[in-house]
């Protein structure tokens, strides 16, 4: 018998906004039902199509601050100058003890600061296919003021210059190949020799990697 380690893997995405990373996300999720997202919390407003609980729980500064205060977050950051974003702590470890993959799409300064507390992460950073079509999607999406795209837009060449501290990287050309892309990733972290807890060379059968990637929920 071949019986590997099945703790879950923290897996954070990072990556310039438009590049596509919540839409990779939730086409992982809706693919992989052993992979939970960490919904983050905010002191930014509400976006429209956005809702509360789902994209981000939207709280004030003030009490944001508080729950810095009480030690609440894994992580936080201000993102773009301006607002709180951060990582509940107890609910990422709850899900990762049970066996579960823990998703969380993040900034790099949190992506950096997970790495240095937590064993087990995988930080994959989402490339869009040019920065032409960047660009483009900052604009289509319709949901920031023609100064804020810009800023975004200025600041992804900044976060594309820290790709070299991720593990992982993957252009986002079609969803379906870079979520393709990353479920590889996954099956690949499985499967890696400092996971193994028992080898038993009379019956080699794996006990475990048939249900590493649960499809269709
Ligand atoms: P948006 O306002 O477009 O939803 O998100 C802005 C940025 O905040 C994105 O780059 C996203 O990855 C990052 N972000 C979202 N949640 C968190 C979080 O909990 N912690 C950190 N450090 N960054 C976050």
């Amino acid at each position: 018998m071949l019986k590997v380690k099945n703790n879950g893997n923290l897996i954070i995405i990072s990556g310039p906004s438009g590049a596509g990373k919540g839409t990779i996300c939730k086409e992982l999720i809706r693919r992989n039902e052993n992979i939970i997202p960490s919904i983050s919390f905010t002191s930014r407003s509400i976006a429209n199509g956005e809702k509360e609980g789902v994209d981000y729980f939207y709280i004030s500064k003030q009490e944001f601050e508080n729950k810095i205060k009480e030690g609440f977050f894994l992580e936080y950051a201000i993102v773009h100058n301006n607002d709180y974003y951060g990582t509940p702590k107890d609910k990422v470890l709850e899900y990762l003890n049970k066996g579960y993959n823990v998703i969380l799409e993040i900034d790099i300064e949190g992506a950096l600061k997970v790495k240095e507390i937590m064993k087990d992460v995988l930080c994959i950073f989402i490339l869009p296919p040019s920065m032409k079509e960047l660009r483009n999607r900052l604009y289509k999406r319709n949901r920031e003021s023609e100064d804020k795209i810009l800023a975004r837009f200025k600041k992804a060449y900044q976060e594309i210059n820290e790709i070299k501290k991720y593990n992982y990287v993957v252009v986002n050309d079609e969803v379906i190949n870079a979520v393709n892309k990353i479920e590889a990733i996954l099956l690949a972290e499985k499967c890696r020799v400092d996971r193994i807890e028992e080898l038993d060379l009379d019956t080699l059968e794996e006990s475990v990697h048939e249900d590493l990637i649960k499809r269709d929920k």
